[in-house]
C-alpha cells in the first residue's frame, strides 16, 4: 500500500510517498513559499535524483496538484497514475482533547480539527486546507489524521492543568497539550527496540531537540508529562521561541516599551530562544557551535542556557517517574550535536550516565552513547515522523476504522 504523507505548514508543504508494507521511501519533496512570490518545489525520487521546479503556487491546492504531477510525471515520476496512491496520511498539529490517537478523516473529524484552529492558528488552518485539497484532487482515497498532540493525551490531570482558575479549563479547555507527539512515540518505541526490552517496563525521557524542542517523560509506553503546553511556546529554549518565562515579563515589557499582546507574542515566538539569547547572532545550532568553539561569549551563554533548561526537565521527569532507564536524543540538534549532548550528559552522572566519546560522535544511526554500567543509558535515535505517520495510516486503513 502506497501512502502519501502530507505535512502542511502555513506557507510550505512537505511530502513523502512511502510503500507502507516494505517501509521504503518512494519519493519525497518540499513546496516552499506557497501563496508568496518565489514559490518552488524540490522533488527527490527514490534514486536520489533531485528536480527543482520554480512555480508560483497560489494556495495549498495548487501545491498538492504540483506534487501529484511530479509523482506521475512520465520522466521523473514514480507511479503511473493517481491510482498508485492508496491512502494519504496528514500530519495535524492540534487535536485538542478530541483525539488520543490517529483517525480516519470524516466530516466530523474535520469539524473537530476546525474547532482546534484557535489553539493552533498558524498550523491547523493549513492542515485543513491540505486535507480538503487532497479530497478534491483524489476523491475516494482514504485519508488519516495523525495528531502531534495525541500521544500526550495520556498525561494525568496534575501534569496538564495550569495553576489558573479552573473555569478556564472547563470553559475554554486551556491546559497543557504537548506537541511533537508522533516523534516522541516513534523514538520511545525505537529506544525499547534498541535496548531489547519491552516498552511496558521502561521509564524513558525523550529529548526532541530541533528548531522547535520538547522533552517528554514516557513511563511504560505512555506519556506522563511533556514540556510544551497549550501551544508549542512553553518549555525549552528553542530556535526562536522563549520557552518557559515568568508571565510577568510580558507585562514588564508591555509597560516599558508600550507594546501590545500581539507584538510581545511575536517577540516570544520569533525573536527569542537561542536567536534572542545570542543577541540575534543565529537560531542555527551549527553557527552557535562554531562560535562556541571559538569561545565567543554570546554563543557560550546561549548554549549553556539551552542545555541548562533541558537538564532541568530531565531532572524533573526522573523525579516524576521515580527513575529513568534511558535518556534519548533526537531531531536536528539531538541527532547531530555531540557538543550539546555532552554538555547535557556531563551533569547526568547521578543517573549513571557517562558518555562514551567515540559513540557520541557516530552519526545517523540508532546508538547507545553512554558507557556500559548499572545506571541509565543515553541513546541517539534519529526520528522519522513521516514513517510513523505512514505506519499509522496503513494500520487504520487496513482496519477500515
Ligand atoms: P529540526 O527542527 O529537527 O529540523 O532541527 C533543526 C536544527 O538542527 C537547526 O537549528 C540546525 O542548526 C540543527 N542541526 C542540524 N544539523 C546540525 C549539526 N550537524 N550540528 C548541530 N546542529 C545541527
Amino acid at each position: 500500500m502506497n501512502v502519501l504523507v502530507i505535512n502542511c505548514g502555513s506557507s510550505s508543504l512537505k511530502f513523502q510517498l512511502i510503500d507502507a508494507e516494505s517501509e521504503k521511501l518512494i519519493a519525497k519533496g518540499l513546496c516552499e513559499r506557497i501563496a508568496i512570490p518565489g514559490g518552488r518545489m524540490v522533488y527527490t525520487s527514490a534514486s536520489g535524483e533531485k528536480k527543482i521546479t520554480e512555480k508560483e503556487m497560489g494556495d495549498h491546492r495548487e501545491a498538492i496538484r504540483l506534487v501529484l504531477e511530479a509523482l506521475t510525471d512520465p520522466e521523473t515520476g514514480v507511479i503511473d497514475s493517481l491510482s498508485g496512491i492508496d491512502a494519504v496520511g496528514h500530519r495535524i498539529v492540534h487535536g485538542g482533547e478530541h483525539f488520543a490517537g490517529s483517525t480516519l478523516i470524516t466530516e466530523e473529524v474535520k469539524r473537530a480539527i476546525r474547532e482546534c484552529c484557535e489553539l493552533a492558528p498558524l498550523h491547523n488552518p493549513a492542515n485543513l486546507i491540505g486535507i480538503e485539497a487532497c479530497e478534491a484532487l483524489m476523491p475516494g482515497v482514504p485519508m488519516v489524521g495523525v495528531f502531534d498532540t495525541a500521544f500526550h493525551q495520556t498525561m494525568p490531570e496534575e501534569a496538564y492543568l495550569y495553576g489558573i482558575p479552573y473555569h478556564y479549563y472547563r470553559d475554554y479547555k486551556i491546559r497543557r497539550y504537548g506537541f511533537h507527539g508522533t516523534s516522541h512515540a516513534y523514538v520511545s518505541g525505537r529506544a525499547a527496540a534498541l535496548l531489547g526490552r519491552p516498552i511496558e517496563e521502561l521509564k524513558l525521557i525523550v529529548c526532541h531537540l530541533g528548531n522547535g524542542a520538547s522533552v517528554s517523560a514516557v513511563k511504560y509506553g505512555k506519556c506522563v508529562d511533556t514540556s510544551m503546553g497549550l501551544t508549542p511556546l512553553e518549555g525549552l529554549v528553542m530556535g526562536t521561541r522563549s520557552g518557559d518565562i515568568d508571565p510577568a515579563v510580558m507585562e514588564f515589557i508591555a509597560h516599558k516599551e508600550g507594546k501590545g499582546v500581539d507584538e510581545i507574542m511575536d517577540i516570544l515566538n520569533r525573536e527569542s530562544g537561542v536567536y534572542g539569547l545570542s543577541d540575534g547572532f543565529s537560531s542555527d545550532f551549527r553557527d552557535l557551535e562554531e562560535a562556541y568553539g571559538k569561545g565567543e561569549e554570546a554563543a557560550v551563554r546561549t548554549l549553556k542556557a539551552f542545555c541548562h533548561r533541558v537538564l532541568k526537565y530531565i531532572g524533573a521527569y526522573a523525579a516524576q517517574m521515580g527513575g529513568v532507564d534511558a535518556v534519548c536524543f533526537t531531531a536536528g540538534v539531538g541527532e547531530n550535536s555531540p557538543l550539546v549532548r555532552s554538555m547535557i550528559c556531563s551533569s547526568l552522572a547521578w543517573l549513571g550516565i557517562v558518555l562514551d566519546d567515540g559513540a557520541n560522535h557516530v552519526r545517523g544511526q540508532e546508538i547507545v552513547i553512554s558507557k556500559q554500567g548499572e545506571g541509565a543509558k543515553a541513546l541517539v535515535i534519529p526520528t522519522n515522523e513521516e514513517l510513523a505517520i505512514a505506519r499509522e495510516t496503513y494500520a487504520i486503513v487496513q482496519k477500515g476504522e
